[in-house]
């Protein structure tokens, strides 16, 4: 199965200033590119050919792990933003959160915690389990949920490339503004 970049559901310039049109042009059009030409490169001849993309990652280990879980990681987060996003999440998906963290603003804190607090390249995720309990999980490089038996619901990408042109070093000011574009009505429906 050729695996396909995924497409924005926005313009490269819509999300500015929070990010850029240069970050999403290099983010999605190079990273990511590189990503699922990678993956398309090394799945032929092997298990993995005619398989899922979630499948690869929760199977996979090495070089083919790494880039489907790259590529699933960024289809979740580039279609996860809108120009019009922000506010809160609502329904089944809002009280989830209020019951396990009190409130959406304390969900926010942990949540950004969390990913200024991950040591090197990774994502911090808003993760479901089969019972609907969600958590915080914190994952090195290209790691996903999935692989935890889990359900990715939500996912910051803290890979200096996501933010380094737009905020040089200051990872926590890019993950408190990311708020500001997050689409709850698709989040709501991974949940
Ligand atoms: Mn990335």
């Amino acid at each position: 199965m050729k695996i396909e970049l995924v497409k924005l559901p926005y313009e490269a310039g819509a999300l500015a200033p929070v990010i850029s049109k240069q970050t999403i042009e290099f983010h999605h059009g190079k990273h990511l590119q590189t990503y699922v030409n990678n993956l398309n490169n090394l799945i032929p001849g092997t298990k993995f050919e005619n398989a899922d993309l979630e499948t690869i990652v929760k199977e996979a280990d090495g070089g083919i792990f790494n880039n489907a879980g790259q590529v699933l990681n960024h289809n979740l987060y580039f279609t996860q933003f809108s120009p019009s996003g922000g506010g809160k999440p609502s329904g089944k998906l809002a009280a989830a959160i209020d019951a396990a963290w009190g409130s959406f603003e304390n969900f926010q804190k942990e949540f950004e915690a969390a990913g200024a607090g991950l040591f090197g390249s990774g994502w911090v995720w808003l993760a479901k389990d089969t019972d609907g309990k969600l958590s915080i999980t914190k994952e090195q490089n290209a790691g996903n949920p999935v692989t935890k038996g889990l359900t990715p619901v939500l996912g910051f990408d803290v890979w200096e490339h996501s933010y380094y042109l737009d905020y040089q070093n200051r990872r926590a000011d890019h993950l408190k503004e990311l708020w500001k574009i997050v689409d709850w009505e698709a989040v709501n429906k991974r949940y």
